[in-house]
């Protein structure tokens, strides 16, 4: 059995998709890595305003994150895990580049 894989550096990571799961929204934003502290400061889908998560659960489970006990990949690791917890209220996609087509040239 074969297998294709993928994989990108974190670098390369520069855009954000959202897709709101609320059932009458479905709302897709894009927005660079850069802004989304600043753009989704409350958490809520820009189209609809569903908050992606329960503000006491998220700030609980993200309180635990800074505790400074954690190395910065563990933390990363920990808020993937957080996000896809939330994933019935938010998809989250990180936008590549296909690179398939340029490696062949
Ligand atoms: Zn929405």
């Amino acid at each position: 059995m074969s297998e294709k894989l993928f994989k990108f550096l974190l670098s390369e990571i520069t855009l954000l998709r959202l897709r709101c799961r609320n059932a009458v929204c479905g709302g897709v934003s894009e927005m660079p890595i850069g802004k989304v502290g600043e753009l989704l400061k409350r958490g809520h889908c820009p189209f609809c305003n569903q908050p992606f998560h329960d503000k006491a659960d998220w700030l609980s489970s993200f309180n635990q994150l800074t505790t400074g006990s954690m190395s910065a990949v563990a933390i990363f690791a920990e808020c993937l895990k957080l996000l896809k917890a939330i994933n019935d209220r938010v998809e989250i996609e990180f936008v590549l580049p296909d690179k398939s087509e340029s490696e062949t040239d």
